[in-house]
């Protein structure tokens, strides 16, 4: 599938000229995490490129703005059409560029780009809040387009993760720069294709690539900008934050998670056994996944196998493949990461109950060599893995691995309190999920977890109009619903007089 790699800016496609002054070249190479072949040659943003494409986003604003909702909408199921028509081609360009599952991308992922831009297209016409008295003046609530956003993606969901940003945006009537991973560049380029194609006019959407230091803190920094929505690493959002703020811009930052999964022993440990392997879904790098497993003592033998019986049926390897569970991970310096949170917990002590290492079984499969001589398709390939024997205040119970590492964890029977306690007891607050036979337990725990979204006996049901977000550095505001059409708008209320 071919794919124009420049930049998109104000209609038109842009490379990157190279800069002999700080010795960075026009374009950079992205390689596949299948087996570390180069991809493609992707245009190398600075801030030039981020200058320009602000630039045309503020141009094209007033236009889009003015543009009545019913034809933004319009435009957006459009847009809508364009990628349902193409999801073959989408699908199996994410697969080759961020390695998740093929059959994935082409039945639940693709099909839900599309779904986003419809919910918000339609969402967007529904619009309304109540009018209001105060004193026989009538109080009426608009939302006004906020003007250009910047969006920055993460590598692990693409193309769901831009349009997420993407689609509010637009239905509310803001213009955007869309900035994806560098890992990841692929389908945000086709995707700019079929925005262009389906009608959109020049300059509403902008896609720069490039790295975040050189093209992503002068997106940030850009006083035209008006909004700006991150999903990413903490470290990142602290310096997009400090940025923003010398503007005041707000900032909309769906960040990291180490979320609880609670298995009391009244669950049904067949499901609670099925929710766990669900965390191995795309190699772990999942911000939502529900990486601890907090199991009530008498539950555990049961519990855990129930979970290995499930592990051993697993099937690790292409994504391509229909038979496929899971697929690599991302990039060798990410399971570098990922395997040094392993070791270090291995050295301090923990037990891997199953995994704790690559795949070495499939280093066969390596053709092409990798990158930088870190191993082709096994080395990227991390086992499905358990640790136990894990301290509550160690890096592995604390930190988020991004990859397919849990940790299990016991809480003694009757417990209610120190389960709560354990699952609070990180920095983060993205998701939580329980497994209980008992509703009034559930109502009580969830009642005092600190999560953002909490499943009770089911996992990664995902309603748009439902807000979705986190607590403390798990991320500021919520998207979804009229949460994003509140953040991509300037609210005003109107109060007028009586007659
Ligand atoms: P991850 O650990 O998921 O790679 P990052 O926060 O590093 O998380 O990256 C998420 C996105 O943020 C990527 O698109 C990346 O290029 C971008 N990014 C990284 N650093 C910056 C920065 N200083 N300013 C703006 N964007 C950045």
């Amino acid at each position: 599938v071919p794919v124009d790699t420049r930049h998109w800016i104000g209609g038109e496609r842009i490379a990157s000229a190279a800069s002999p002054a700080s010795a960075t070249a026009a374009t950079f190479t992205d390689h596949s995490p299948l087996d570390g072949a180069p991809l493609a040659e992707i245009a190398r943003g600075g801030a030039a490129e981020a200058r320009a494409a602000v630039a045309a986003a503020r141009a094209a604003f007033p236009a889009w703005a003015a543009t009545p909702p019913a034809e933004r909408a319009r435009l957006l199921h459009a847009v809508a059409d364009g990628v349902e028509a193409r999801i073959e081609d989408l699908a199996a360009v994410e697969t080759a560029d961020n390695g998740a599952l093929l059959r994935s991308h082409r039945r639940g992922v693709m099909p839900r780009v599309a779904h986003n831009l419809r919910y918000f297209a339609d969402r967007l016409l529904a619009l309304a809040h109540d009018d209001f008295e105060t004193r026989g003046h009538t109080n009426h609530v608009t939302w006004d387009p906020a003007g250009p956003a910047v969006l920055i993606t993460p590598w692990n969901a693409p193309l769901m993760l831009a349009s997420w940003k993407i689609a509010p945006a637009l239905a509310a009537g803001s213009t955007v720069v869309l900035k994806p991973a560098e890992w990841t560049p692929l389908t945000a380029s086709l995707f700019a294709d079929i925005a262009h194609e389906a009608g959109l006019p020049a300059g509403v959407l902008n896609v720069v690539q490039g790295y975040g230091a050189e093209v992503g803190e002068p997106l940030v920094a850009d006083p035209d900008v008006r909004r700006i929505s991150f999903t990413g690493s903490v470290p990142t959002a602290r310096r997009i934050a400090a940025t923003a703020g010398a503007h005041l811009v707000p900032c909309s930052f769906e960040l990291g998670g180490k979320s609880p999964l609670l298995v009391f022993a009244d669950a049904d440990l067949e499901l609670a056994a099925d929710l766990a392997v669900e965390q191995f879904d795309n190699a772990g790098q999942v911000c939502l996944a529900a990486t601890r497993i907090l199991v009530e003592e008498s539950a555990r033998e049961a519990f855990l196998g129930h979970f290995l019986d499930r592990v051993a049926k697993l099937t690790q390897g292409d994504p391509r493949d229909e038979a496929t569970d899971i697929g690599p991970n991302i990039h060798p310096r990410h399971v570098e990461r990922v395997d040094g949170f392993v070791r270090r917990a291995l050295d301090a002590g923990a037990t891997a109950i199953t995994g704790g290492g690559r795949n070495t079984g499939l280093a066969g499969l390596a053709g092409l060599g990798g990158l930088g001589g870190l191993g082709g398709l096994g080395g990227n390939y991390y086992l499905p893995t358990l640790l136990t024997d894990v301290a509550q205040d160690s890096e592995i119970v604390q930190e988020e691995v991004f990859g397919p590492v849990l940790t299990l964890q016991t809480f003694p029977d009757g417990d209610e309190d120190e389960a709560v306690r354990l699952a609070n007891d990180t920095r983060f607050g993205l998701a939580a999920t329980l497994a209980t036979g008992d509703r009034e337990r559930a109502d009580r725990v969830t009642a005092r977890l600190v999560a953002g979204t909490v499943w009770v006996n089911c996992f990664f049901v995902r309603d748009l109009s439902a807000p979705f977000g986190g607590s403390r550095a798990s991320g500021i505001g919520r998207e979804g619903g009229d949460w994003s059409f509140d953040f991509y708008c300037d609210l005003k209320n109107t109060v007028t007089a009586p007659k």
